[in-house]
């Protein structure tokens, strides 16, 4: 019997954290951060205490009571005292690892938590990916995904407070097991990026490790992983050989992006597994239709061709294939497209795996927004990004000078650089993302639109806000490809790979697939949270 069971990702979108477990093996499929729930009790100044450790994740719901799984420098005395009443309370004394879908963090941020010692497996890309994002990005305790710094309980002579201070201790990377190459065919190049920031002495480095498919690592899962089209590079699904046949899992999928192919592929070989159970997201179920990425080249291209002044581009920047959308539209309208130095990070890191990746020093459409006030202690990795292509470096006076010759790659997190730049009015905005999805959200999208309308920005694609719905006008639709499948081909899917049970997941209305797939021979099992299916 196979156990499966759910600790995210249920109701939700995001949040994936599944416990697949078989004759004492265990495999965690994503264990993503839920924002949805975080944001219920969270916000930008009301954060879980990072000296609390585990408790306040634990607490709350927002991690699984599984004691075993999670790192030890993070519990603070008494910790499993408290829980272990509770229904949902499991001490797991071992995990053979972490199946990893994708790099965003809804499926892999609450990795930070687990022990140093579970592996990961995931693809060379989703590896690189992650790796980039954590050397360029935040460091919050609960963000650390690819590496940790291993903190240390002491109190300061004379308190009796319980103190957690991060401590000299040397930063641990975690193992992260390749799916998809060989680590030693790795070029110098790539090795050295994976190594970058281990210098110490004693910092814990841990080299890339193969996969049961790529050779040599004791997993004792037989796997199989299938790269497939996502809004982020690197994402897969997976296939797990178990003792009651084969179970899949989807990871977050779409057909109409650049490489729709890989999705095709996937339905393809996980039919010919002939799958047990499939677990499937189902974000969009609602939507009848997808905007491609083909669209959103030819629209974005339409609005920017023969506008005036500056054009900024609002997308996610870990969206590289809308990156490469961008560049390609800079080309055809004479201007340069200006990415962050995070953005060139990400770019050159791609390029260590996939070197069809624009060459930033060779590619001429290409320049980079350096922040206009200097920071006193700039970060290393931006050092290292700004003196490797010094000549590609703009600053706001240059993009203020030659506004026409620009796309500015900026997110509304950028806007504040508008005053040192100044766009002239009548400007463009073009918003290429998806639609407020919170309150949150909608607070900041009225921020947005007071930023446009103070510097006389003319908004392209931008959700208005009309008898309290947030709707793109008719005219400006297009300018964005979801991420992820809509309902058509997600029932595809299920009917093409044929498992006997079909376990939705990632969804709002998960119910869908029980609308549309009554009467077929498949069983479709709702997952509860906290609740376990066996197959
Ligand atoms: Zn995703």
């Amino acid at each position: 019997m196979v156990r499966l069971s759910f600790y995210g990702g249920i109701n939700e979108i995001g949040g994936n954290k599944i416990l697949l477990e078989d004759a004492g093996r265990r495999l965690l499929l994503d264990f993503g951060f839920p924002y949805k729930r975080h944001k219920l009790f969270y916000e930008e100044y009301l954060k879980p205490r990072s000296g609390a450790g585990l408790l306040d994740p634990l607490v709350l719901g927002l991690l699984p009571p599984l004691e075993g799984i999670y790192r030890d420098d993070l519990e603070v005395p008494g910790l499993w005292q408290q829980f272990r009443d509770i229904p949902s309370y499991r001490r797991l004394e071992q995990v053979d690892g972490v199946l990893l879908s994708h790099a965003h963090l809804d499926h892999s941020g609450h990795i930070s938590f687990l022990r140093g010692g579970i592996p990961v497996y995931a693809t060379s890309v989703t590896a690189f990916v992650i790796k980039a994002m954590q050397d360029s990005g935040k460091t919050d305790f609960d963000q650390q995904v690819c590496y940790f710094s291993p903190t240390r309980r002491e109190c300061p002579a004379g308190w009796k407070q319980t103190a957690f201070l991060t401590s000299d201790l040397p930063r641990q990377q975690r193992q992260f097991c390749v799916a998809d190459r060989e680590p030693q065919a790795l070029s110098p190049e790539a090795l050295r990026f994976w190594e970058w920031g281990f210098w110490e002495k004693t910092a814990k480095q841990k080299e890339l490790s193969s996969c049961p498919m790529t050779g040599h690592h004791d997993c004792s899962f037989n796997l199989r992983c299938f790269p497939v089209d996502h809004s982020i590079p690197g994402a897969c699904a997976w296939g797990i050989e178990t003792g009651s046949g084969w179970v899949v899992y989807s990871g977050d999928l779409r057909f109409h992006g650049k490489r729709a192919e890989l999705s095709q592929n996937f339905i393809e070989g996980a039919a010919a597994l002939r799958p047990r159970a499939l677990i499937l997201e189902g974000t969009n179920v609602e939507r009848e239709s997808n905007v491609a990425e083909r669209e959103v080249y030819e629209n974005g291209l339409k609005a920017i061709k023969g506008s005036k002044g500056l054009v900024i581009a609002d997308f996610s920047p870990r969206d590289v294939d809308r990156l490469l959308t961008f560049l390609q539209i800079a080309k055809e309208t004479g201007r340069k497209l200006a990415i962050l130095p995070k953005d060139a990070y990400l770019l050159k890191t791609m390029r260590l795996l996939e070197p069809e990746t624009p060459d930033i020093a060779r590619e001429g459409s290409i320049a980079i927004y350096q922040d206009t006030i200097a920071s006193r202690y700039p970060n290393l990795w931006v050092r290292n990004i700004c003196q490797e292509y010094e000549d590609k470096i703009v600053l706001a006076e240059d993009v203020a000078s030659a506004q026409e010759d620009f796309i500015l790659c900026f997110s509304f997190f950028d806007l504040n650089e508008l005053p040192s730049i100044r766009p002239r009015a009548g400007s463009l905005y073009v918003y290429s993302s998806s639609e407020p999805h919170d309150e949150e959200q909608e607070i900041d999208f009225r921020r947005l639109h007071k930023w446009l309308e103070h510097f006389g920005l003319r908004g392209f694609g931008l959700p208005l806000e009309i008898n309290g719905e947030w709707v793109i006008p008719d005219a400006e639709r297009g300018l964005h490809a979801s991420g992820h499948a809509c309902g058509a081909d997600l029932l595809k899917i299920a009917r093409e790979i044929k498992p006997e049970i079909l376990i939705p997941v990632h969804s709002e209305h998960p119910d869908f697939f029980v609308e549309h797939l009554s009467g077929s021979k498949m069983d479709i099992a709702l997952p509860v949270m906290g609740g376990t299916i066996e197959i």
